[in-house]
C-alpha cells in the first residue's frame, strides 16, 4: 500500500469504517465523530483531538481498534499521531466556555502539548537499566484527598517519604476498579524519584509480570528475570488478583518478595479485594502480604466528587455552573473513572455541538454515558459468571463438546456478550473456543427463541441478570 499517494482525509474516512464495526454507536458519536485528520505523511497520520483527557481516553480505550485501522490502512509500518487542540469555538456561542481570555488561549494550548511531551519524556525515562514505567501524570498533587483515601494516602506518603523503612512494608492497597488505586500507587513512584532520582522504582503490572516470567521460562533465562527484580528499591505491582491460579509465577514471586523485604527495599500493591479474600493463591504467599499495611480505597463521598470534577474542568480549562458540578457528583455514583468518563464526554459534546454545558446538557449526557460505560463489562467477568450460575468450568464452556449441558450455557454466555459489550461477533466467538460469526449469530437467536418459548429458561435468565447485576433488563 502505498501511502503517499493517499490523503488524511480519506484514509482517516476508512479508518472510520473500520472502527464503526467495533464499538457501539454511541462511543463512536462521542469519541470518534470529534476527531479531525490533519495530515498524512508517509506512513504518518496525524488527527486532531480536542484535549488531552480525550486522547488519553483514546488510548485507553480504543488503542486496540484504533491500531488495527491504521495498520489496515497504512500497512505495518502506519502510525499514528495526535495534535491536541482545544476548540474555542466561534466567539459568540462559546462553545467551550473556556477559562481564559482570548490571547491565553494559544498558552494553554502549548501548556497541554508540554505536558504531554513531558508524559512520553518520563514514561521513556531509564534509571539505569530499569524503565520505571510511572506515568509522570499521576501525582500526589492531582490526586485529591476524601474522607474515602484519606488513610491510604497518607500511609502512601509515609512510604515515599520513607520508602522501605516503615511498618508499611508491603503496603497492599485495595479496592473496586476505578477508585484511584494505580493513580495513588504511581504517585508514590514519582514522590521516591524526585526525591531520590538515583533510586530504582519500578512500576508493573501484574499482567506483564506473568508475561514477563512465561517469556523468561520460554527462553531460558530466568537468571536476567529474577536478577532484574531483585535489582530494585522499590517494586510497584498493580492488580495482583491477576496473579492468582499462576503457581509458578506466584513461587517466582515469593522469592522475588522475600529478598526485597529482608534487605529493606519497598514494596507496593494493589488488589481488588482484601488480601484474605484473595482466591488462587498460596497461602506462605498470602501470609506475607499481610505483614505490612492492608489499606483500602472506598467509594467517593459527594464533597471528594466535587472536588475531582472541580480539578478536572480546570485542568481542561472549561468553566461550568456549580449546579451542573453538583448534579454530576449526585448522579455518577460508581467510581472515579465513570467520572471523569462523564466529564470528558460532557466537554466533547459542548464542543461537537457548539452548546454551553448547561444541567440539561449533562443530563442527556449522563443518560447515554453512564449506562454505556456500565455495558461495557468484561468478557471473562461473564464467562466465569454463567459458567457458575450453570455449574461448568469456563473450559467446558469453551470446549467443542455438544452435549446440552454444555451448549446452553456457552449459548447464553455468546448471547449476554452480544448485548452486554460492544465486542464484535468475531471477537465474541475467538472467546468463546474460536467459534465464527454465524454460530455467535446462531447462539443469541435459540436464545432468544427459548427464552419466548420456555418459561423455566426465561425464569433462569432473570435471576442470572440478578446476579450479575446487568443494568438493563435481559430483554425476551
Ligand atoms: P483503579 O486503579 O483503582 O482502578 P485509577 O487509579 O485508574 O483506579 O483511577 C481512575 C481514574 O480516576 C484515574 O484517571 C485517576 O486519575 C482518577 N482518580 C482516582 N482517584 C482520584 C483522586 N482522589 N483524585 C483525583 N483523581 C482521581
Ligand atoms: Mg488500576
Amino acid at each position: 500500500m502505498i501511502a503517499i499517494e493517499k490523503d488524511s482525509a480519506l484514509v482517516w474516512e476508512n479508518c472510520l469504517l473500520i472502527i464503526k464495526q467495533h464499538i457501539s454507536e454511541k462511543n463512536f458519536e462521542t469519541w470518534f465523530k470529534p476527531i479531525l485528520p490533519v495530515s498524512l505523511n508517509a506512513e504518518i497520520l496525524t488527527i486532531q483531538v480536542p484535549s488531552q483527557f480525550f486522547y488519553e481516553w483514546l488510548e485507553e480505550h480504543y488503542l486496540h481498534v484504533l491500531k488495527k485501522a491504521i495498520l489496515s490502512e497504512l500497512g505495518d509500518n502506519g502510525r499514528l499521531e495526535y495534535s491536541i487542540i482545544v476548540d474555542k469555538g466561534n466567539g459568540k456561542s462559546g462553545s467551550l466556555a473556556l477559562n481564559f481570555p482570548g490571547k491565553k488561549i494559544s498558552g494553554y494550548k502549548n501548556e497541554i502539548l508540554n505536558r504531554l511531551e513531558t508524559q512520553v519524556e518520563v514514561n521513556q525515562y531509564e534509571v539505569n537499566r530499569y524503565k520505571t514505567n510511572l506515568n509522570a501524570n499521576y501525582t500526589f498533587d492531582n490526586f485529591i484527598e476524601g474522607e474515602c483515601n484519606r488513610l491510604t494516602r497518607s500511609a502512601g506518603l509515609a512510604i515515599a517519604n520513607k520508602p522501605g523503612t516503615t511498618a508499611f512494608n508491603p503496603l497492599t492497597i485495595y479496592g473496586a476498579v476505578g477508585l484511584g488505586k494505580t493513580h495513588l500507587i504511581q504517585a508514590i513512584g514519582n514522590k521516591i524519584l524526585s526525591e531520590n532520582p538515583t533510586k530504582k522504582v519500578l512500576y508493573v503490572t501484574s499482567e506483564k509480570f506473568v508475561n514477563h516470567f512465561m517469556e523468561s521460562v520460554r527462553t531460558g533465562s530466568l537468571q536476567d528475570f529474577s536478577s532484574y527484580y531483585l535489582g530494585v528499591d522499590v517494586l510497584i505491582i498493580d492488580d495482583i488478583q491477576f496473579l492468582s491460579g499462576k503457581e509458578r509465577t506466584q513461587e517466582m514471586f515469593f522469592k522475588i518478595f522475600n529478598e526485597l523485604h529482608q534487605s529493606q527495599r519497598q514494596i507496593i500493591m494493589t488488589s481488588d479485594c482484601p488480601v484474605k479474600d484473595l482466591k488462587g493463591m498460596e497461602e506462605r504467599l498470602l501470609s506475607r502480604f499481610k505483614w505490612g499495611l492492608n489499606a483500602d480505597m472506598q467509594q467517593p463521598d459527594f464533597e471528594t466528587k466535587m472536588a475531582i470534577i472541580q480539578q478536572k474542568m480546570d485542568y481542561e480549562g472549561v468553566l461550568i455552573p456549580q449546579s451542573v458540578v453538583e448534579y454530576i457528583a449526585q448522579t455518577v455514583d460508581t467510581n472515579i473513572r465513570e467520572l471523569e468518563g462523564v466529564v470528558i464526554a460532557l466537554i466533547a459534546q459542548s464542543s461537537l455541538n457548539k452548546k454551553e454545558i448547561d444541567l440539561d446538557l449533562a443530563k442527556t449526557t449522563i443518560q447515554s454515558i453512564v449506562s454505556d460505560i456500565s455495558l461495557e463489562i468484561n468478557i471473562e467477568f461473564i464467562q466465569k459468571s454463567v459458567c457458575e450460575y450453570f455449574n461448568i468450568s469456563v473450559e467446558d464452556m469453551k470446549s467443542k463438546s455438544r452435549k446440552k449441558e454444555l451448549v446452553i450455557p456457552r449459548q447464553v454466555g455468546i448471547y449476554i456478550a452480544k448485548n452486554y459489550t460492544t465486542l464484535s461477533l468475531k471477537t465474541i466467538g475467538l472467546y468463546y473456543g474460536g467459534r465464527d460469526h454465524s454460530t455467535v449469530i446462531h447462539s443469541v437467536e435459540s436464545v432468544e427463541d427459548m427464552m419466548v418459548t420456555d418459561k423455566k429458561f426465561r425464569a433462569q435468565m432473570v435471576e442470572l441478570q440478578k446476579r450479575m447485576k446487568l443494568k438493563n433488563p435481559i430483554n425476551g
